[in-house]
């Protein structure tokens, strides 16, 4: 293996989330506008090209690759992405191969996820009441996402359940969500909503539920001991003795987690993402329609790591909304 990718502040980077799609089967409120405009299809990298740009991030050391969108599983022929990145666990190249998905469609792939080599499966739900679910996600329905959950546990995946922290929203549904992960053995992961995107009439600052309070509300029904668990990444986490959970918590805007961070991001068009909360990015697309030789590209990649920022700059500590990214979550993948 070539030298491996060190940024500027000696964090190796070995961790690369690929957004497949900038589509989606859902609308949720904090990530997308009801009419989106998508991309011109001539616009998203290949399958072919996204495999190659992948195995040449392998090929520097990245060990981890987690897909992502968008939905990434409404991308025609996914999976024949999938079982193609299957290959570098196979050679003992990388340790692992995920995805971050909404649910929809698992009822249709979770077999074929496990076979491509998948073991575990991040699947965001903020809600368990039907109606609620609907309203958040606009176009979703929630019996087809319990039913794509049912369907990965089934095929042997690990689940894990990512919930946003949506202030008067799913704050009364705190205890239900916990014992329903519990009864299931899910994990389960709250995020802070992020400025994300500009959404129009979306209130930010309203919607924030500081994982502060959450996780003190859930002190004051459970013993919580905090875990040395890390992702290298922004979760920390923290055992429920009574049910020996794990419970993470991403917490971008209270706590600043970037000293760890071990990942880029790759957008659907080439683009990498240095950091998710700085407006920093190379274009990868063009080095690799240049030459098919991977050098030109590597050296493109060495040169946008070796600008990776030390960290963002979120901030809702003076109750407005800093730091906000003109960019939608859908683009740079969750
Ligand atoms: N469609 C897939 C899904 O929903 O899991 C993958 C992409 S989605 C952009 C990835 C994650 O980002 C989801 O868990 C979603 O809840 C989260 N997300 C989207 N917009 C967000 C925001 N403004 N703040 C915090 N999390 C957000
Ligand atoms: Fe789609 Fe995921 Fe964004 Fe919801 S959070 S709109 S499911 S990409």
């Amino acid at each position: 293996m070539d030298a491996p990718l060190i940024d500027p502040f000696q964090r190796a980077i070995s961790y690369l989330r690929v957004s497949v799609t900038d589509r989606c089967d859902f609308r949720c409120v904090y990530c997308m506008s009801e009419n989106m405009q998508f991309l011109p299809k001539k616009e998203l990298l290949t399958l072919e090209e996204l495999d190659r740009m992948c195995s040449t991030f392998v090929g520097l050391g990245v060990r981890k690759l987690r897909i992502t969108g968008g939905e990434p599983l409404v991308r025609r022929d996914i999976m024949t992405f999938f079982h193609r990145m299957g290959r570098h666990l196979d050679t003992g190249a990388m340790d692992e191969l995920t995805l971050t998905t909404n649910g929809s469609q698992l009822h249709r792939f979770a077999d074929d996820l496990y076979a491509a080599g998948v073991r575990r499966v991040n699947i965001s739900l903020d809600t368990l009441d039907e109606a609620k679910f609907a309203r958040v996600t606009r176009w979703g329905r929630l019996p087809q996402v319990l039913k794509g959950i049912d369907a990965a546990q089934r095929a042997g995946l690990r689940v894990k359940i990512n919930t946003v922290a949506l202030k008067g929203f799913n704050e009364d549904e705190l205890f239900d969500l916990v014992s329903w992960c519990a009864d299931r053995d899910m994990d389960l992961t709250f995020i802070e909503v992020m400025p994300m995107g500009d959404l129009g009439n979306e209130d930010r600052v309203g919607q924030y539920w500081s994982l502060k309070d959450l996780r003190s509300q859930l002190a004051d029904r459970y013993t919580l001991t905090d875990t040395p668990r890390r992702s290298g990444g922004p979760a920390r986490y923290a055992r429920i003795e009574e049910t020996g959970q794990d419970i993470g918590f991403i917490t971008p805007l209270t706590h600043n987690f970037c000293e760890s961070c071990n990942r880029v991001r790759l957008t659907c068009t080439g683009e990498l993402y240095m950091c998710l909360g700085q407006e920093d990015m190379a274009d990868l697309r063009a080095p690799l329609r240049q030459s098919t030789d991977n050098r030109v590209l590597e050296e493109a990649i060495r040169a946008a790591i070796s600008l990776k920022p030390k960290g963002h700059d979120f901030d809702y500590s003076r109750q407005e909304v800093a730091g906000q990214m003109s960019r939608h979550m859908s683009h740079t993948g969750g």
